[in-house]
C-alpha cells in the first residue's frame, strides 16, 4: 500500500481518529518509526475518538497503560525502554490477551516475540513537512483497516 502524507498535528490526531471508527476488539495494532514521528500522536486521536478525555502520555517507564472504554478495553504499550522481552512476563500480558481489547504498541520490534501478532502495522516516518505512514494489512480486519484509510 502506498505512502500516505500527513500534514501536521491535527491531521496525525484525525488520522487516529480515523482508524477509530472501524476498530472493534480484538485488534492489535503496532506502531513503528523512530522517536518523534507520531505514534502517540496517532494513539491520542485514536483514544480521544473512542471517548476517552484525560492525558495520553507514552507510557515510556511503566510499558503499558490500561484504558477502560465505553466500548472496549484498550492497552496502549511503549516499549522503548524494555531491556530484555522476558521483562514482559512482569506485565502479565497473557492474562489480558484472554478478553478480547485493543492493544496499540510502540516499538514492538523490542518486544521479541511475547507480544500478540498485529493485525495492523503502521510504518510511520519524518518528512520534512510533516509525517509518513504506510500500513501493512497482516489479517482480514487489519486490511480492512488500512483500506478505509484511503477513503474519502
Ligand atoms: P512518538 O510517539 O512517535 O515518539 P509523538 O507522537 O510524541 O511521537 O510526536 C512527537 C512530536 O511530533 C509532537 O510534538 C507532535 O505534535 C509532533 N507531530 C506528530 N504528528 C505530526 C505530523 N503529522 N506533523 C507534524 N508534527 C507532528
Ligand atoms: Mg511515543
Amino acid at each position: 500500500m502506498h505512502e500516505i502524507h500527513i500534514a501536521g498535528e491535527a491531521a496525525q490526531l484525525a488520522l487516529g481518529a480515523r482508524l477509530a471508527e472501524r476498530m472493534r476488539p480484538p485488534f492489535v495494532l503496532y506502531l513503528q518509526g523512530d522517536l518523534g514521528c507520531g505514534k502517540t500522536t496517532l494513539t491520542r486521536g485514536l483514544l480521544r475518538a473512542l471517548g476517552h478525555q484525560g492525558a495520553v502520555r507514552s507510557p515510556t517507564y511503566t510499558l503499558i497503560e490500561p484504558y477502560a472504554l465505553a466500548t472496549t478495553q484498550l492497552y496502549h504499550l511503549d516499549l522503548y525502554r524494555l531491556a530484555d522481552p522476558e521483562e514482559l512476563e512482569y506485565l502479565g500480558l497473557r492474562d489480558l490477551l484472554e478478553t478480547p481489547a485493543i492493544w496499540v504498541i510502540e516499538w514492538p520490534e523490542c518486544g521479541g516475540g511475547a507480544l500478540p501478532p498485529p493485525d495492523l502495522q503502521l510504518q510511520l516516518g519524518h518528512r520534512p513537512d510533516g509525517r509518513s505512514l504506510r500500513p501493512v494489512a497482516t489479517t482480514e480486519a487489519g486490511l480492512a483497516l488500512a483500506r478505509a484509510l484511503y477513503e474519502r
